[in-house]
């Protein structure tokens, strides 16, 4: 399933595979100027290839390397002749097989083929915008934002919801929380939220996941200092967590942001 919107020049494709004519996950790509950012998951190969035959897509990027962004990027390599590009951390993923994927990813987005990349310089161009690439760590160590001062930012994982009740296992909250503070100084009007599509008082949104996160983090601590172990901390933290736990195997839970919050800073 996919739905088209428009943002002035922008194209925000939604896209979800379906189970019984509902959409299971959200997620989306955009096009600006002939610029695919990012590729939807493989398991909609099919609607991909179809989208972009329409399109003109002349060069396509990656927000990060996780299989719901990049997951078409061999198709439109094969298909249209073009290298994508990423971050320098994500091509050497990228360009391997996912060893072993969780039950929940293969069932949500597919296993994506290995594509060659070609790394991001500090700037993106189109014939009509140029783009600043901000690496922002720690949604995915390889994450970028696109910067366009003149139109907002694609923000790519980094936003998504203002409050989060789990975090991913391998996400580094640290680098998540320097990051949102270098997106949150450019004071972006518009964010371009692959899960979300426009989403508008983007440093105001930014600063209250911000806000969000720094107040989760001394709560943590100080349940810490009381001499809670991990397990207890994660249990005295608001919100159940229990429905992502049981259907990610554990891979997103509030216990994760508890062993994030406690690693020491790299
Ligand atoms: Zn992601
Ligand atoms: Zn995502």
């Amino acid at each position: 399933m996919i739905h088209s919107l428009a943002y002035g020049d922008f194209r925000y494709f939604r896209m979800a595979r379906t189970f019984l004519g509902r959409a299971l996950y959200w997620t989306g790509v955009y096009l600006v100027d002939g610029l695919l950012v990012d590729s939807g998951p493989p398991n909609l190969a099919r609607d991909v290839r179809r989208l972009v035959s329409e399109l003109g897509v002349r060069q396509c990027v990656t927000t990060h390397s996780h299989e719901d962004h990049s997951g078409n990027h061999a198709l439109l390599a094969g298909a249209l002749r073009i290298t994508p590009l990423a971050h320098a951390v994500a091509a050497g993923r990228l360009a391997q097989r996912d060893a072993a994927p969780q039950l929940y990813r293969r069932l949500a987005w597919g296993v994506r083929e290995p594509v060659h990349v070609a790394a991001l310089g500090d700037w993106l161009e189109t014939p009509h915008h140029r783009f600043q690439v901000i690496h922002t760590p720690g949604h995915a160590p390889d994450h970028v934002a696109l910067w366009e001062p003149r139109r907002g930012l694609f923000s790519g994982d980094l936003y998504v919801a203002p409050k989060l009740r789990y975090l991913r296992a391998d996400e580094d909250v640290h680098a998540m929380i320097e990051s949102l503070r270098r997106l949150i100084a450019l004071e972006p009007v518009a964010l371009f939220c692959q899960h979300r599509g426009q989403v508008e008082h983007g440093s105001t949104r930014l600063r209250h996941k911000l806000e969000f996160l720094l107040e989760l983090g001394e709560r943590i601590q100080a349940l810490r200092g009381r001499g809670l172990d991990e397990a207890e901390i994660a249990r005295a933290l608001p919100g159940s967590d229990l429905f992502w736990r049981l259907w990610t195997g554990g891979d997103f839970s509030k216990r994760n942001f508890v062993t994030a919050f406690l690693r020491p800073r790299s």
